[in-house]
């Protein structure tokens, strides 16, 4: 069995991964999670969730302080799980027992994600639940503000970020992997537009912490990323 920090305890980590839309932030962390052991928390999946629901209420324009109560009084109701359904065990997205994890990566949901994501009733809603899976450690969370105002005395945080064009290719190629129909440009301008929304917000805005290692995959491979994580882990705590 690998044993990832000799000094603190196989289990009693917590790795933030923060960075722009669509740089592969989740197939990373999955990564690290299984080389480490460590439980894999996909944060914006929760928002995605949140803005799903929103979406089905019909509750679409959140300005309006009637509609936002009463999303408020759905997310005290709702059962939001990750369980191991996945491709490999790995975890999805589910709402009150029903597997929302595909619903919540179309281009609906994207569109109106970040918007959701800046309101701080929203944002304290999907920290306490953070703050719960992250309680138990052995965690590797990726996000927006994981290693800044989630968790910011994480033991390894990491900011990715790769150009926004390339961003948006990657995101389009998955797309019509799976079969869907998708537009290079409209994807483009949504992955610009939710870094903007992203880093501009009063609430939790995007950045990368001052003790954040930077990575740029622009030009990485899955394998050269988790080399590189691999050295990291090496030259901080001497293990494999
Ligand atoms: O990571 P993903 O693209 O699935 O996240 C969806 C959206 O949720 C992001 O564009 C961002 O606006 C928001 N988000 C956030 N804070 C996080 C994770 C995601 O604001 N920790």
């Amino acid at each position: 069995m690998f044993v990832v920090c000799t000094k603190m305890g196989k289990r009693d980590i917590i790795i933030a991964i923060d960075g722009h839309s669509s740089t592969g932030k989740s197939t990373f962390a999955r990564a690290i999670s299984i080389r480490y052991g460590l439980t894999y928390v996909d944060t914006g999946a929760l928002y995605r969730g949140v803005t799903l629901l929103s979406q089905r209420e019909k509750l679409n324009d959140l300005k309006d302080n009637k509609n936002l109560t009463k999303l408020q009084e759905l997310l005290e109701k709702a059962v939001f799980e990750f369980l191991p359904t996945g491709p490999n065990g790995y975890g999805q997205l589910y709402l009150n027992g029903e597997n929302i994890e595909e619903e919540i990566r179309s281009i609906e949901v994207a569109q109106m994600v970040s918007k959701v994501a800046s309101i701080p009733i929203i944002r304290e809603f999907v920290d306490s639940l953070l703050k719960k899976y992250g309680a138990k450690r052995g965690v590797v969370m990726d996000g927006r503000d994981i290693g800044t105002v989630v968790f910011p005395n994480a033991n390894l945080k990491i900011f990715m970020t790769a150009k926004p064009e390339i961003r948006a290719q990657r995101r389009f190629n998955e797309i019509i992997a799976k079969g869907g129909n998708a537009n290079y440009q409209e994807i483009l301008k949504n992955v610009q537009e939710r870094d903007y929304l992203d880093e501009n917000r009063e609430s939790a805005p995007l950045k990368r912490a001052p003790d954040a290692i930077l990575l740029d995959n622009s030009y990485m491979t899955q394998k050269d990323q988790l080399r590189w994580i691999e050295k990291i882990v090496m030259e901080r705590w001497g293990s494999k």
